[in-house]
């Protein structure tokens, strides 16, 4: 796809045209991020409908995910509450398919001197950022890479949305996922 931002503003296409290119299922997926940002911009802002807009993204989010259109996503509030190495402002955002992955990882790290603030899904991959806390122990700290191979290598050969084995999918967008979810 043409990157649109090097068109002149008056020929790049509307928001309703962008729209009008993908499949139906991403223009849903689209506009329910589009209430997420909107819930998140009133929260910032705070307007006294962000409660509203919060409760209606997630009404949406659900619906999504029933009729498969989003990915679910692990329970960030479960995982911290079982595995304290999460930071307590942890972003855990990752499809349940990567649950056990992420889970074996996680009691990996369990006991060492680190933090994990921010667990996503990138490039098709599995980034995870581990942190020292406390007193550095650079031995420690310097097995963390050693860890993560294992459940990165297991996220690329697993697909996030469900956790059957699956690909990496280049078309676009760079998501690891089976044959089923390919589209999701
Ligand atoms: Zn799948």
């Amino acid at each position: 796809m043409p990157d649109d931002t090097t068109l002149p503003p008056e020929a790049r296409p509307s928001r309703d045209e962008r729209l009008a290119r993908l499949s139906p299922e991403d223009r849903a997926a689209v506009e329910v991020w589009s209430l997420g940002r909107r819930a998140r911009d009133l929260a910032a802002a705070g307007a006294p409908d962000a409660p509203a807009a919060e409760a209606a993204y997630r009404e949406a989010e659900a619906a999504a995910i029933e009729a498969e259109i989003l990915m679910r996503r692990v329970d960030v509030e479960d995982l911290k509450a079982r595995y304290p190495v999460l930071a307590g402002d942890a972003e855990v955002t990752v499809g349940v398919g990567w649950q056990l992955l992420l889970e074996a990882l996680l009691d990996r790290l369990a006991g060492m001197s680190v933090v994990v603030p921010l667990v996503r899904e990138k490039f098709g991959g599995l980034d995870a950022k581990v942190y020292p806390t406390g007193r550095w122990i650079e031995a420690e700290f310097d097995s963390v890479g050693e860890i993560k191979a294992p459940a990165q290598e297991a996220a690329l050969r697993t697909c996030e949305a469900c956790g059957a084995p699956g690909t990496l999918r280049r078309d676009g967008r760079g998501r690891t996922r089976c044959d089923r979810h390919a589209a999701m």
